[in-house]
């Protein structure tokens, strides 16, 4: 919703209203749902301070309020560290004692007749993940901001801005009624960020649905029309692949910074993208895998939710074995989207699944650590030591490869009638749509074998809950396909990179006596600037296209905070890769196979054949 904001005092009115309630209807008004009003002060941009105010309706004497301590990415980030001050009074004005339980909760004493509290905290971190407010606009994911009273997390709640700049307007996915937003409990209110700035909007629908865009960027970096244009590709390809749209109306909120960026965060109404200015001027592909992947989430994660990640505990971490399927299986349902959109040709998506399959085999832990624990240890991300790759495999790697791998052990399981979609569509069906968390990782299985009547248990033995080497070309023989190691002299940039959750390449590991070595580059640094541009999510690619003695220069920023430029010599290695190629002799089954598996699609009778191993 957008609108213009005006400078009525929602605070004031809410006050009023629910005070008259409590006189008038006393304990009518006590046993109807209360209401929690918060209102957000865009205090002062330039220092980056936002105050809020909450009116706690009446209740107990004592009541609780919980900052989270994460949000949306899998690593605790204790937002508390930003809260400058709280304070708490009653209606009349008497101040009431605010006590400390713990860095992120706070108790109110007395107030059961309501409590007004007040907050100030600095907002200054950008990106999808973040919460900013500075003098070009403000972005919040709100659960950075707003606490929740302990015992009203699922009460109806309302949202005001306040000294909103006169130009500025407000977008966000939450119903709109006067000058402020609804949500019908804090869950789904955190879960819908909110723009405020000079955007440019654009708006579409497709597919019986209405998109919204909105564009904070300078628009001399990017073409709204074909963005808009790949946009409609994207949400007609997913939604006639999911055959379902669980919404009437969402929203694409884009930032495209000249600065680093990269990332993409996923909403059940929306979803919020940051690429660098640089990576949309030179065309979309970078903007349309992100686009797709953060879009389908809104069934995978979003809907079709594992057990795991419910409740949502905002106090410590939720740990769930199954991103390998809500992150990784998202990345493969991003290449069929492409894929059905013809965003992606087969050469192009064959040549990627060789990247995909490339980076597993290259880090020794898939041997050592499943699928699964990749997804458990998700919360280590943020340390050095844990990107390794003796410590650590990629849930969104291996996760995507498993559900490339599912897709054809399902089709070979059940002569092509099976594939990932109709499992998805069937998690959507018996889970999402009728209000059930699926069981992790047998939720999965469960759905894999009702749509392809086989026992796959031996898939999910071997290769979610354990580290056997995947045997690719027994899965890719029924789409006529193979894999091919091929060893080149190729540079070395004397670091290896790891992607941090959906955001920039940090640096996993420096190879001892390397030249970036010497140069001072160092584990946990995150790569900021590569070759005098900004990096964003493609610097795995950049990094590929150097060669042995080329120079590279770097802008790292170190865990601390602090930035460096470093410049070094690239060095020549031998390395495997692995390609995906055709078999020799490719049989009229296997073109059938591939044809249907690329476009995402169940066999029919007639082109089902016999083809499977
Ligand atoms: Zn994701």
């Amino acid at each position: 919703m957008i609108f213009s904001p005006n400078a009525i005092q929602r605070l004031t009115r809410a006050l009023v209203c629910t005070a008259l309630l409590a006189l008038c209807y006393g304990p009518l008004a006590r046993a109807a749902v209360p209401e929690v009003s918060y209102t957000v002060s865009l205090a002062s941009p330039e220092q980056h301070l936002v105050e809020v105010q909450i009116m706690l309706p009446p209740g107990a004497g004592d009541r609780e309020l919980q900052l989270p301590v994460w949000n949306a990415l899998y690593q605790i980030r204790d937002f508390s560290q930003y809260v400058n001050w709280v304070r708490a009074k009653d209606r009349s004005g008497k101040p009431l004692e605010v006590l400390e339980i713990n860095p992120s909760r706070w108790q109110v004493k007395g107030a059961a007749d309501g409590a007004i509290v007040e907050y100030q905290i600095y907002e200054d971190s950008p990106g999808p993940f973040g919460a900013q407010l500075n003098p070009h606009h403000a972005f919040f994911n709100l659960a950075q901001l707003l606490m929740y009273a302990v015992d009203a997390r699922e009460v109806p709640l309302s949202l005001h801005f306040s000294r909103v700049p006169s130009d500025w307007s407000i977008a966000t996915p939450l119903s709109s009624q006067d000058d402020s937003f609804h949500a019908d409990n804090y869950d789904r209110l955190v879960d819908s960020p909110v723009e405020i700035g000079k955007f440019q909007e654009s708006d579409f629908d497709e597919a019986g649905g209405h998109f919204r865009v909105i564009i904070d960027a300078d628009p001399s970096d990017y073409d709204a029309q074909k963005i808009v244009a790949a946009l409609h590709k994207i949400v007609a390809s997913a939604i006639s692949w999911m055959n379902d749209r669980p919404f009437d109306s969402y929203t694409f909120f884009y930032h495209f910074p000249r600065g680093p960026a990269g990332g993409g965060m996923e909403h059940a109404y929306s979803t919020a993208i940051d690429l660098n200015a640089d990576q949309v001027k030179g065309g979309l592909d970078a903007l349309t895998g992100v686009t797709a992947h953060e879009f389908f989430h809104l069934w995978n994660v979003k809907r079709i939710r594992p057990q795991t990640l419910e409740p949502i505990d905002y106090t410590k971490e939720n740990y769930t074995p199954a991103l390998w399927f809500s992150e990784g299986v998202t990345s493969t349902a991003e290449g069929m989207i492409q894929l059905r959109a013809g965003l992606l040709n087969e050469q192009q998506y064959l040549v990627r699944l060789g990247e995909e399959i490339t980076e597993l085999e290259r880090r020794p832990a898939h041997l050592t650590q499943s699928a699964e624990q990749s997804s458990l240890d998700a919360w280590l991300e943020g340390f050095g030591y844990y990107r390794r790759p003796e410590r650590s495999i990629s849930y969104y790697n291996k996760g995507e490869l498993l559900g490339i791998m599912l897709d054809l052990a399902m089709r070979d399981s059940s002569h092509g009638h099976a594939s990932l979609r109709e499992l998805l569509q069937w998690m959507n069906l018996n889970d999402a749509k009728q209000g059930k968390f699926f069981d992790d990782s047998n939720g999965v299985r469960q759905a894999a074998e009702a749509v392809s009547h086989a026992d796959l248990g031996w898939f999910f033995a071997r290769y979610v809950a354990g580290t056997d080497e995947i045997p690719w070309d027994d899965f890719l023989r029924s789409a006529g396909l193979h894999v091919e190691a091929v060893t080149n002299t190729v540079a070395d940039p004397g670091f290896l990179g790891s992607r941090n959750f959906d955001g920039p390449m940090a640096v996993a590991a420096v190879t001892p006596g390397s030249e970036a070595d010497r140069a001072g580059l160092q584990v946990g640094d995150s790569i900021v600037e590569l070759q005098g541009k900004p990096a964003g999510q493609d610097s795995r690619q950049q990094l590929s296209r150097l060669s042995p003695g080329d120079t590279l220069s770097v802008k790292v920023r170190s865990r601390r905070g602090g930035e460096r430029e470093l410049k070094w010599k690239v060095g020549a290695r031998h390395e495997i890769s692995y390609e995906v190629k055709n078999l020799d002799k490719v049989t009229p089954e296997q073109h059938t196979r591939r044809a249907a598996w690329l476009a995402g699609e169940a066999q029919t009778d007639s082109s089902a054949g016999s083809s499977g191993k």
